[in-house]
């Protein structure tokens, strides 16, 4: 078996293309504000290109630029401000955040109706209880629009994830029991992991190893989602060896071209659901 490619870069240009064709529907472009504190390169590449990709589809992009050694009570300012304008409709904060700054805090000053990437304590809680209110973070949405394009019914299928962190593992795991799959989340103390994996249908990478998921892994035809993204020698690679598993999986994500584009497709398509909420618009 050759593993067939799910070509996140594609899915989500098509996605980004509808997302376009919807705001030239609305009275007024959607706003998304970013805030990033420091100079991190790889903060500042992934803020560049949310800001294309908001222009782009046709939102207006707020760029918040702060000096490293910004004051708590500075940052906690502008987002009251930014959660008060009206014509702002989400907010994100680029993490990491400087070591002086409470991260917790921040994010829970961010107002959850416009916390379009899901990292309130709120939208966290309401995605737990799968109440469809809540915000879900853009990756774990990039991930499950991946799967849902090429699995039509995910009801009851066995999924493992590697790794447990808030913006990648857990919400991916409360997501995908909200779509009846049968979730298993494996992480850095758990033993034998690929006794797991190679049981799954679906085996999903979030743990930052490089290349770590081998095809010995694999159960035949599982889909294999990467999350990762690890540098080897100055070249990008995912947490899934993809060349060894090619022979063994149904589908598998590439790095680059897999997770990475269409978590920022999801950023957008949030920002978009939240104009609509704010706005008293039901979705169709
Ligand atoms: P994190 O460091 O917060 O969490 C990593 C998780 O992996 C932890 O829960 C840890 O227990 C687990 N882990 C670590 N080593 C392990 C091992 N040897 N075996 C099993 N589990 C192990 O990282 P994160 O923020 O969740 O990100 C994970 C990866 O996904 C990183 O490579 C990151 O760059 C990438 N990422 C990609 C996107 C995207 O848009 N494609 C978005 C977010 C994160």
């Amino acid at each position: 078996m050759t593993a067939k490619i799910i070509d996140g870069k594609n899915l989500s240009v098509q996605i980004k293309a509808e997302i376009a064709s919807k705001i030239t529907a609305l009275d007024k472009a959607p706003c998304l504000a970013v805030i990033l504190v420091g100079n991190d390169e790889a903060s500042l590449v992934y803020d560049r290109n949310k800001q294309k990709a908001a222009q782009t589809v046709g939102m207006d992009c707020e760029f918040y630029h702060l000096e490293e050694q910004t004051k708590e009570q500075e940052l906690l300012d502008l987002i009251s401000r930014l959660n008060n304008d009206s014509h702002v409709n989400g907010i994100i904060v680029q993490l990491p955040l400087p070591k002086h700054l409470d991260t917790k805090k921040i994010l829970e000053a961010v107002a959850p109706k416009k916390d379009v990437d899901g990292f309130n304590p709120v939208n966290a809680g309401r995605l737990q209880s799968k109440d469809s209110e809540a915000f879900v973070s853009a990756t774990p949405r990039g991930v499950l629009f991946m799967l849902q394009s090429v699995c039509s019914d995910l009801s009851g299928k066995n999924v493992v994830i590697i790794g447990r962190s808030n913006i990648v593992g857990r919400p991916l795991a409360s997501l995908l029991l909200n779509h009846d799959c049968t979730v298993t989340v494996t992480h850095s103390k758990t033993k034998n992991i690929q006794d797991f994996t190679k049981n799954a249908d679906i085996v999903i990478a979030a743990c930052g190893c490089p290349k770590m998921v081998k095809k010995e892994w694999i159960k035949d035809g599982a889909i294999v989602i990467d999350v990762g993204i690890n540098r080897i020698d100055g070249k990008l690679c995912g947490d899934v060896d993809f060349e060894d598993v090619l022979s063994v999986a149904g589908y598998v994500t590439p790095v680059p071209g897999g997770v990475g584009p269409m978590t920022i497709a999801m950023l957008l398509e949030n920002t978009y659901d939240a104009y609509l909420k704010q706005n008293g618009i039901v979705k169709k």
